[in-house]
Formats: C-alpha cells, sequence, structure tokens
C-alpha cells in the first residue's frame, strides 16, 4: 500500500453511502485521483463531521494499491486549505468553475500529473471574484487544451497548412485539430461553419490578447465543441453555464 501526500481541489463529489464520498481530487503532483472518502458526511460525539465539497481546495492523504489502477484509493486526510468564496456568488461564476472541474476531469488520465494546469484551475478560482465569468472560462479551457495536446490549429488550414492571412478557412473541424479552407473543407463531414471574427477572437484568446465581450460567447462555443468531439463526451454543466450566462440553450 503506497501512501501519497499532496495538494488537491475536488473536481467531483458523489454521495456513495450515507456516511461515504467518492470523489475526483485533481492533485498538484499526482494528476487526478478517484478517492473514496470513507466516514466524512458523519461527526461523532468528539469530532463533528468533515463535509468536503466540490471546488475546494486541500492538503490530502490517501493510500492506493500499486496494482490497483482502476481501483479507488483511500483518502486518509483532508485539510481545508481554500473554498473560493468568490465562485460561490453567483450562478454564473458557481457553473464556470463546475465546468472547468467537469473538464479537467474528463481531460486528463488518472495519475497523470499536470501541475500547470492544476495552478491555472487554482488561480481561476482564486480570481472568481473579480473575474468575467465568460472569459476566464474561455482562457483556461485554453490551457487545458494545451496542457492535453489538443489545442486546435487556428491560424492555418488544418487540412493544407496554408496560412489564414493567405486563404479563407470558413469552417472547423474538431477531428482535423483546426480550420478548413474553402478547398479541404468538402473532404471532411464533421465540420462547422464559422463567422471569421469568431476564429480571430478564439486565436486572440488562445494568446492572451484582449478581445471583445461580444464575441466571447462565440468563442466559448468553438471551444466547447471541439473538447466535446475530440473527447467524444458533451459536459453536462455546458447547457448550465449557457442559461446562467444570458446565452441561449443548445441542443
Ligand atoms: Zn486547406
Amino acid at each position: 500500500m503506497a501512501l501519497f501526500k499532496d495538494l488537491g481541489l475536488v473536481l467531483r463529489r458523489l454521495d456513495y453511502s450515507e456516511t461515504s464520498l467518492v470523489l475526483a481530487v485533481f492533485c498538484r503532483e499526482t494528476g487526478m485521483q478517484r478517492l473514496i472518502a470513507k466516514g466524512v458526511k458523519r461527526g461523532s460525539r468528539h469530532r463533528p463531521s468533515v463535509g468536503i465539497d466540490l471546488l475546494e481546495l486541500g492538503s490530502v492523504a490517501y493510500s492506493r494499491r500499486a496494482e490497483s489502477e482502476a481501483q479507488l484509493g483511500t483518502l486518509t486526510e483532508w485539510k481545508q486549505e481554500e473554498n473560493f468564496p468568490g465562485l460561490r456568488r453567483d450562478l454564473p461564476r458557481w457553473y464556470a468553475g463546475q465546468y472547468a472541474a467537469d473538464r479537467t476531469a474528463q481531460a486528463t488520465q488518472e495519475g497523470d500529473p499536470h501541475p500547470e494546469l492544476f495552478d491555472a484551475l487554482w488561480a481561476f478560482c482564486r480570481e472568481a471574484t473579480s473575474a468575467a465569468p465568460l472569459l476566464s472560462s474561455c482562457r483556461y479551457l485554453c490551457t487545458l487544451l494545451r496542457e492535453v495536446g489538443l489545442m486546435p490549429q487556428l491560424g492555418a488550414c488544418a487540412g493544407c497548412g496554408t496560412r489564414r492571412e493567405l486563404v479563407s478557412c470558413p469552417y472547423f473541424s474538431a477531428r482535423q485539430g483546426g480550420l478548413l479552407c474553402r478547398d479541404c473543407e468538402p473532404a471532411f463531414v464533421e465540420k462547422w461553419r464559422l463567422e471569421s471574427r469568431t476564429i480571430s477572437a478564439a486565436a486572440a484568446v488562445a494568446a492572451g490578447a484582449e478581445v471583445a465581450d461580444a464575441d466571447l460567447p462565440g468563442v466559448f462555443d468553438l471551444l466547447d465543441y471541439h473538447l466535446s468531439e475530440v473527447l467524444a463526451k458533451p459536459s453536462r454543466v455546458t447547457n448550465l453555464l449557457r442559461v446562467a450566462l444570458g446565452m441561449r440553450r443548445r441542443r
């Protein structure tokens, strides 16, 4: 039985029984870990129950059998370090946090460390009080895509490689990993027609540059579509976040 100590952010939290939880904890040094937290919901006469919330940061200790990758590890200690009240202030921020957590859990592999992504998610949670939720969601998605090697090519046609300055690229294909020009587009079934300004705005967000608020919904939809296609999973939080932000619900 190996023992680990790390810093972790709770990405998923599921009631397991009257007294236990199953958690997906994104650990800074050891990556995503699925852990069972036994008895955390039950207090005793001498010890109050320690709840563990979604999207809180804590010092975590857990044990895991080396040979049982597929099984749950066991949480042995949890000490809350931060619970990010800014995230819990209103629905747009709360759903933006849940969306970032859900996409992180979907896109990273269990036990695969991503310390820079961890730091980016930590900063996202911390800065939620002052940051605009849609802009910080788009920026975080770009960081996530880059970290897991799935960032689409937004500067050139993914089919023939011609730079976007030289040829109009009105389509986006997630499976081709980027834009498609008119010559390449007919060969691909999975594609989405985009306005040129949405592509420019997405490239600006990816580069950390300024972007007009009016373009952000389009950028979010593009990045969300891309993730859903490449991971072959939609996020259950997408529509909740869209509605909370005043965007139209998508089918
Ligand atoms: Zn092309």
